[in-house]
């Protein structure tokens, strides 16, 4: 059986000496995968959080860009990474906080064709998204592949936690089923308060360190709601769906990947993210060769995304996914075009790869 080092031993003292972790509980931790959905202000806090206690296995997925208006709950970035792959940035801050993480950074979009191959061999999946059309995907691969979700949600100045274990609980599903994203407000609109999403994504840590750990989460058959206006915590009985379209007896897919998203607009400018089919692979030499032999600016060049200039009001950020976000496009046939331009032309992409 494995043992701790004298550095994990001193490293993780104040924790071993809790009687809900011990050293036996340590040891759980170090061997346990855990998938983290989301690098927001719910993923960033769970992200420091997790890592310094020292999981064994933490995979990171992430499609966005820093972007300044993150700054403010979002503590893993700061101004000298804008433009940056949320995932790449973070890998880099979390393996200083403690090398002994193996931390597995994916710069993707996460939807229905990519959401099982990123959850099935994970211990426990918890969420850090930021709209319900993903934790739908999210929640169908978990409750396919019976991993434990703990699902969070944050927003102006209320959150909500609750711990699915497939077949057992009621999954999202069960609880807030038949939503699309445009029924939900949005964090640019509704806003967040700072002291907001690391109250919510602590719990979510300790609903998954319980899971580790192999004690009853708190949060099962239960709907918690937090408000900071006056720091209460109330929970809600839930209970399973019996015709459940996800958990039920006939299970399908109840959300389609979306090739192209218009996500948000800032500064009247329009936002969309082209989500290939699967993971692309670009290789980044290549697609900064293609941009400079353009003439075109290149803001950011970073080992899993190249940000760029494509003209006065267009700002592109490409990952190596293959995700594309596009600031400042006209309309989807324009943004289509691009991705033509530099993807499909520029790299020799099939388009069947693509969607
Ligand atoms: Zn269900």
């Amino acid at each position: 059986m494995k043992e701790l080092s004298k550095d994990e031993l001193e490293t993780y003292s104040r924790q071993i000496v809790l009687e809900d972790i011990g050293y036996e509980g340590q040891l759980k931790l170090s061997e346990a995968r855990v998938c983290l959905a989301g690098l927001g202000g719910l993923g960033s806090n769970a992200a420091l959080q997790l890592v310094g206690m020292g999981i064994g296995y933490l995979r990171i997925i992430d499609r966005d860009v820093v972007d300044r208006s993150n700054l403010h709950r979002q503590t893993l970035y700061d101004v000298n990474y804008l433009y940056y792959p949320k995932v790449e940035v973070a890998a880099k801050k979390l393996s200083q906080l403690n090398p002994n993480v193996n931390i597995e950074p994916i710069p993707i979009s996460l939807n229905s064709d990519n959401a099982e191959e990123m959850i099935k061999d994970m211990d426990v999946v918890i969420d850090g998204l930021d709209n319900i059309e993903t934790r739908y995907a999210l929640n169908w691969a978990c409750v396919k592949h019976r991993v434990p979700y703990v699902f969070g949600a944050a927003i102006a100045l209320y959150g909500n936690v609750s711990t699915i274990i497939p077949k057992k609980t009621p999954c999202l599903e069960c609880f807030i089923g038949g939503l699309t994203n445009s029924m939900l407000p949005t964090c640019r609109i509704l806003g967040v308060h700072p002291s907001l999403p690391s109250i919510i994504s602590s719990l979510e840590v300790s609903e998954a360190v319980r899971i580790i750990l192999g004690k009853k989460p708190n949060l099962l058959n239960t709907l918690l709601y937090f408000d900071l206006k006056d720091l209460s915590f109330e929970k809600i009985n839930i209970s399973r769906r019996e015709n459940c379209q996800v958990c039920g007896p006939n299970p399908k897919l109840t959300v389609k990947r979306k090739l192209i998203d218009e996500i948000r607009s800032k500064d009247e400018k329009r936002v969309y993210v082209i989500n290939p089919r699967k993971n692309l692979g670009l290789i980044m030499e290549d697609l900064y060769s293609l941009i400079k032999d353009k003439g075109l600016s290149v803001r950011v060049k970073a080992n899993l995304g190249i940000t760029f200039y494509y003209n006065l009001k267009t700002t592109i950020s490409m990952l190596k996914s293959g995700t594309m976000i596009i600031e400042g496009a006209n309309d989807k046939e324009q943004v289509i075009s691009l991705y033509e331009e530099f993807v499909v032309k520029g790299l020799n992409i099939p388009w069947s790869d693509i969607d």
